[in-house]
């Protein structure tokens, strides 16, 4: 393993400047989760780490009393997310994907974003956080930008950051009234893998509790980035939810996916499994959306 100096700035303007003295030869870390295995296995050969985790507290999720958004700090941990009482009680769609992520020595370190920023098609993290519509604060020499977090992917290992640009927040809409959601992490095994494929399901119901107000149908590993099924989508919203409707929109979600054949699985397994999980996210998230409150 090639040696690198550690550097801990105390600000974000002290992080961003460091990364511009040092340059190609700098990278940001955070847990470390991923950079310090493709150091590891040469990979990567910083000779500069700039930490950015000690710059901002690592706060758990906490919710804006007066707009409804809910924030989550990039540097906070897969645990905090895991453990925060608020997730666990009104966004199950983010409790179901962070519980499930490495070990829990992995979550105790590992950031959330740290896991969007790597960009993965296979990153848990991000799944749960386009079906509730997340989006993304961005800090860089230009000052602060925000976007949503499903167009921050551009392509495997990509995402939309300028150099020397650091992703500080995630922000996540208020929740409607009657909305449950669900996500599951397919593979050989729960813990220590990544998954062979992600989906989550998020449904709003109208007050009848029987028509669909709004659909998110959401697929990791099914395409070159994390992304929404916006066809299977369009099936269900405004419509009955029933076993015809849902074995529908899964049919079209497993359609519109795009995902490879790799060691893990094949493209065909692949999209069989969307039409299978579809359907059970979704039976989970309407089962979820008459015991949830908006939270308060
Ligand atoms: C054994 C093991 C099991 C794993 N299991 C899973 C799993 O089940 N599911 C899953 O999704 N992932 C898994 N991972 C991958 C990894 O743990 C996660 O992606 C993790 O969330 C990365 O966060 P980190 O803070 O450790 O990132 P780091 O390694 O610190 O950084 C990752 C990348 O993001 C950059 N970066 C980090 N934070 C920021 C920021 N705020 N702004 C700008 N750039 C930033 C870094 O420069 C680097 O390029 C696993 C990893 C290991 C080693």
């Amino acid at each position: 393993m090639n040696k690198f100096t550690y550097l801990i700035p105390q600000n974000l303007d002290e992080a961003i400047s460091l990364q511009q003295s040092h340059g190609e030869r700098a990278k940001y870390v955070a847990g470390g989760t991923d950079v310090m295995v493709k150091i590891k296995e040469g990979k990567l050969t910083p000779e500069y780490l700039i930490s950015l985790r000690h710059i901002i507290g690592q706060d758990r999720p906490f919710l804006n009393q007066e707009t409804g958004e809910l924030y989550i700090g990039a540097f906070v941990t897969h645990h905090m997310i895991e453990t925060s009482p608020l997730v666990q009680a009104h966004y199950p769609i983010l409790h179901d994907a962070v519980k499930n992520i490495g070990s829990v020595q992995i979550r105790n370190v590992a950031t959330i974003g740290g896991n969007l920023v790597n960009a993965v098609p296979s990153a848990d993290g991000a799944i749960p956080l386009i079906a509730l519509d997340a989006k993304v604060n961005i800090y860089g020499a230009k000052g602060q930008r925000s976007m949503e977090l499903l167009r921050f992917f551009l392509g495997p290992g990509q995402c939309d950051l300028d150099k020397g640009e650091i992703l500080t927040e995630i922000v996540i809409p208020p929740l409607a009234s009657r909305t449950g959601s669900a996500y599951v992490k397919h593979g050989r095994r729960e813990a220590m893998e990544l998954p062979m494929l992600g989906v989550g399901v998020l449904l709003s119901l109208e007050p009848d509790m029987q028509t669909c107000a709004k659909a998110r149908i959401c697929l990791g590993v099914a395409a070159p980035t994390p992304i929404r099924a916006l066809q299977a989508e369009k099936v269900l919203a405004g419509k009955k939810i029933d076993e015809a409707s849902i074995a529908a929109a899964a049919q079209t979600a497993s359609e519109e996916s795009r995902p490879i054949t790799d060691l893990r699985a094949s493209a065909w397994y692949r999209r069989e499994m969307v039409r299978v999980l579809v359907p059970r996210m979704a039976r989970l998230a309407i089962e979820r959306s008459s015991g949830l409150e908006v939270p308060e």
